[in-house]
């Protein structure tokens, strides 16, 4: 299966539960690693049914191969992240209800700290639920380049982050492969909803 059918798969199944609607959100896997080429979901795909054609081939400067086709507004983030993290191999960014409401809930703060779920250990290299992950909190904003550099300096200062959120906009998740990036977004999307649900109900 190639990168990019594996991406497909995640997006139809992340669409089902409602983390990427609209044509909200996107994925990008590395397709060589010297020089930095990765292929990133097309601007306004609908990621519930991503094709072969709503992949675009990225170098590391954002320029797309063959010229053709604009890639997602946030291709800067996402290299800023293959950059940053030397295990990130696949990068997916979702947009669920949960992961909105916690990075406003907690945006004050700058982070959102996770810690006593067994829920963690599904995050790589955690192997206790006594793990405390602490997930970045950065401001939204559509300028991609000022928001890049913000990316590269909190990644620097969270090197053992699985994940980061955008206020009010989402979560961005990695992974040493398709596969890990989307069992990353399944852990987060499950224990944001466990904190959130937890806060609304006082428990
Ligand atoms: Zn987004």
């Amino acid at each position: 299966m190639t990168t990019t059918s594996q991406l497909a798969e995640a997006g139809s199944d992340f669409y089902r539960r409602g983390w990427v609607l609209g044509t909200s959100g996107n994925f990008s896997a590395i397709e060589t690693h010297w020089p930095l080429r990765i292929a990133i979901t097309l601007s306004g795909a609908s990621k519930g049914e991503l094709r072969e054609a709503d992949f675009l081939i990225v170098d590391q400067a954002g320029r797309v191969e063959g010229g053709k086709g604009r890639p997602s507004a946030e291709t800067a983030l996402h290299l800023a992240i293959y950059e940053t993290m030397p295990r990130a191999a696949a990068v997916l960014h979702t947009h669920s209800i949960w992961s909105t409401l916690l990075s406003e809930r907690h945006g004050d703060e700058g982070k959102l700290v996770i810690q006593g779920y067994e829920m963690l250990k599904g995050l790589e290299g955690v192997s206790t639920h006594e793990h405390v992950e602490a997930v970045p909190i950065l401001a939204n904003s559509q300028n991609y380049v000022e928001l890049s550099r913000d990316v590269r300096g909190v990644l620097a200062e969270f090197p053992d982050a699985h994940g980061f959120l955008l206020r009010r906009h989402g979560l961005y998740t990695w992974g040493a492969d398709v596969a890990q990036a989307r069992r990353h977004v399944e852990i987060f999307e499950f224990l944001f909803e466990a904190v959130g649900r937890s806060a609304s109900l006082s428990i």
